[in-house]
């Protein structure tokens, strides 16, 4: 790469070829098949004769190519991502971490992928008892003493577990009206507090960043239906006097929702159960390794304590008095089903692969190397960054953009800078109460190499920013499109291809049109 490009050399980035590649619209061509079938050995029939009117006769325009075509067009579409298995994911609170390719090869048994959702019970004892292992190894995990597998994210299983507090409540007389939230909390918190009908009021957090005390105190009343709390939180801080919160709470006959998305900073560890939590959701898709970020689908388990169980959303896994494994239907105080058949079954395979292949030992130890990681960068990165909380770190370390801002330098621009040294960037401002936020999550998955790469690509920006900030400003430098104006992007997204009316297609009448 050009020295102009750069104040130091970037170990990790080179140049590399990188083709070009137009729509699949675009390369299409009358008559083009990716198909040869055998010759009609059976009277034709036509498909009206069977469906009748059901039959569609109008497809839109639809390409034609090839195999080779189709499968080079992906091929060098895909050569265009960047992904966990070529390199690392610094994005704070997603937990980027490794899919052990041993979760892939069992999801991949024939028995697992190919079970329907409408098998009988009886031919369904081994996914039942999947489901089953999995449940106890998180109520075990989480010191909880139910679960549902149900949800379909993080975001899913916080409105399940809101909706069970509300159902709580309501099974007491009365729902109440409020729902308290911290200041760093996941935009998902306040969101779903909303959607499940209470009134959202903000708790601000101390100097240290986590929960005033004082202050709960103040705002805790019979009005109040829970606190949503991530622990540790988003600036990675764990909340020690979590214990005395739950207290609080209880004591006024509140309930503390705990955000769980950060458990892999406590698996093997501490459980949420002991320390006071009544009901908190898992992401599958972060600490439990299935697979995050256009590979899902997500996962997000929900366990809570036993006063909380008979709202579970239906249907659970029981052992029934045969001793064989079948659904439970019968819950009157139900909050209902929350998603078709049981959740993402395919994503119970890969977590449940993980937490086996690690074991307790193996868990406890993932929890050590991730938080031993984002220690290992906020010692090796303190001096080149404004670190705002002193406090120790878990899993995950925030700087701020304090430094280089003064040159004009903001997070975003270094987030884009990073692009360039062959990273993902880490998550930029968030979260909302550090000001130019640089959220760093390494994980365990990273080693002590790929760890000093990405040390070194952010000294180096904090070089640039102080000795050529437009350098930073204007990055990224080295890829295919250069930056992007994201407010034209969210206010103006082009979302489908409509045929310009030149276009050859299958259909050219309908390709003109609208479809
Ligand atoms: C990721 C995350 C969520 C939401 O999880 P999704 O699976 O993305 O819906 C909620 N809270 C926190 C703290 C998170 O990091």
């Amino acid at each position: 790469m050009s020295d102009e490009k750069f104040i130091g050399t970037p170990r990790k980035a080179t140049t590399h070829t990188s083709q070009n590649e137009g729509l699949i619209f675009e390369k299409s061509s009358p008559g083009k098949k990716a198909y040869r079938l055998s010759e009609l050995d059976v009277p034709a029939v036509d498909a009206s004769t069977l469906l009748g009117k059901s039959v569609r006769k109008e497809y839109g325009a639809l390409p034609e190519l090839s195999e080779i075509e189709i499968v080079r067009h992906f091929t060098r579409l895909s050569t265009w991502n960047y992904a966990i298995d070529l390199g690392m994911f610094p994005l704070g609170s997603c937990t980027m971490k490794y899919n052990g390719r041993v979760n892939e090869a069992v999801a991949r048994f024939e028995g697992i992928a190919e079970a329907h959702p409408y098998q009988p019970e009886s031919l369904s004892q081994g996914a039942l008892g999947i489901m089953h292992d999995l449940s106890q190894y998180l109520i075990e995990i989480t010191g909880m003493d139910a679960i549902t597998l149900q949800p379909a994210a993080g975001a899913h299983g916080e409105f399940t577990g809101i909706l069970m507090i509300r159902a709580y409540h309501e099974s007491k007389g009365n729902a109440r009206k409020k729902i308290l939230i911290p200041d760093s909390a996941h935009g998902t918190n306040p969101a779903t507090a909303a959607v499940v009908g209470y009134q959202v009021q903000n708790l601000k957090s101390n100097a240290e960043g986590m929960v005033d005390l004082a202050e709960l105190e103040k705002l805790v009343d019979e009005d109040t239906a829970a606190l949503m709390l991530t622990n540790p939180s988003t600036i990675g801080v764990f909340e020690s006097e979590i214990h005395k919160i739950a207290d609080i709470l209880h004591a006024k006959g509140a309930l503390l929702y705990m955000d769980g998305a950060n458990m892999n900073a406590l698996v093997g560890k501490t459980r949420p159960g002991d320390f006071g939590a009544d009901v908190m959701h898992l992401n599958l898709h972060k600490t439990f390794s299935t697979p995050h970020g256009g590979g899902g689908p997500g996962s997000g388990p929900v366990a809570c304590k036993a006063i909380l169980e008979p709202f579970l959303p239906t249907p659970i896994v029981v052992r029934k008095a045969d001793k064989s494994l079948g659904f439970d239907y019968d819950r009157p105080l139900s909050v209902g089903r929350v998603r078709m058949f049981y959740g993402n079954f395919g994503m119970f395979v890969r977590a449940l692969a993980y937490t086996l292949a690690n074991g307790p030992d193996g868990l406890r130890l993932t929890t050590e190397d991730a938080v031993l990681n984002a220690n290992y960068i906020r010692a090796k990165l303190e001096g080149y960054f404004d670190l705002p909380f002193k406090t120790p770190s878990m899993h995950e370390v925030v700087f701020s953009d304090k430094l280089q801002a003064k040159n004009g330098v903001k997070t975003g621009d270094m987030g884009k800078r990073l692009i360039d040294y062959g990273f993902h960037a880490y998550t930029v401002s968030f979260p909302m109460i550090v000001s130019g936020a640089m959220m760093i999550e390494p994980t365990e998955s990273e080693s002590r190499e790929e760890l000093d790469l990405l040390i070194d690509a952010l000294q180096q920006i904090a070089r640039e920013a102080a000795e050529n900030p437009e350098l930073v400003k204007t990055a990224p430098h080295t890829t295919r499109i250069r930056r992007l104006n994201e407010t034209a992007a969210a206010r103006n997204p082009v979302l489908r291809w409509k045929a310009p009316p030149s276009s050859i297609s299958l259909t050219p009448d309908s390709a003109a049109k609208e479809w």
